[in-house]
């Protein structure tokens, strides 16, 4: 089918199939769609393609996606010092900041440990962690990195190398547990495990 098509209609139809979720036959239907907008819509999102590449980049305090490094929320002087947030992916980041709860700084820390998939300590933004803890400012790590398998091996080994390096910076981790309205009956071993084992004062 797409050898018939005219080369422009080609191109695009094959780079749009490479996209998650479609297909050959949407590729095209997609290119077809671009084709009947206005003309400045199809220039514009053309436009906005280019400039993904162009005008984006990563911020070197947080490693966050920007248009400027550092970025907005790095370079917000309103915000506390002492506080790092480390995340795994830029997208809890954003879940993070979008509660707008947590008023400190932010890393990414660019994924979790995962031996079967070659997640190795080295695909870490370790560098990145020590190198803001070296500044002296941060007086406590915050480890968001979620409450998986892979995530408390990560958050041992993060609050290991940091013990060892900068053993003056407080380590500590969100509070995991019972979710607001649940009942005791309901929940999981694990999650009943850790309600116990981070209880806190009445
Ligand atoms: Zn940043």
């Amino acid at each position: 089918m797409n050898e018939r098509l005219p080369e422009p209609l080609r191109v695009l139809t094959e780079q749009l199939g490479k996209l998650p979720g479609l297909g050959p036959k949407s590729a095209l239907r997609v290119a077809m769609t671009m084709l009947k907008w206005p003309e400045s819509e199809t220039r514009r999102l053309g436009e906005s393609i280019y400039r993904l590449r162009d005008q984006l980049c990563f911020c070197e305090r947080c490693g966050g996606l920007a248009a400027a490094s550092p970025c907005p929320l790095c370079s917000d002087l309103s915000r506390g010092r002492d506080e790092l947030c480390l995340v795994s992916e830029w997208d809890a980041l954003l879940a993070l900041e979008d509660g707008g709860f947590f008023r400190g700084q932010y890393m990414i820390l660019g994924g979790l440990l995962m031996p079967l998939q070659n997640m190795d300590s080295q695909s870490l933004e370790l560098d990145r962690l020590s190198a803001r803890l070296a500044e002296g400012e941060i007086r406590e790590l915050i480890l968001a990195l979620g409450s998986t398998l892979e995530a408390e091996n990560t958050a041992s080994f993060v609050k290991q190398f940091v013990g060892r390096r900068f053993p003056q910076v407080r380590v500590t981790r969100l509070a995991q547990g019972i979710p607001l309205g649940a009942e005791i009956k309901h929940m999981d071993k694990e999650t009943l495990r850790q309600s116990l084992k981070y209880r806190q004062e009445l």
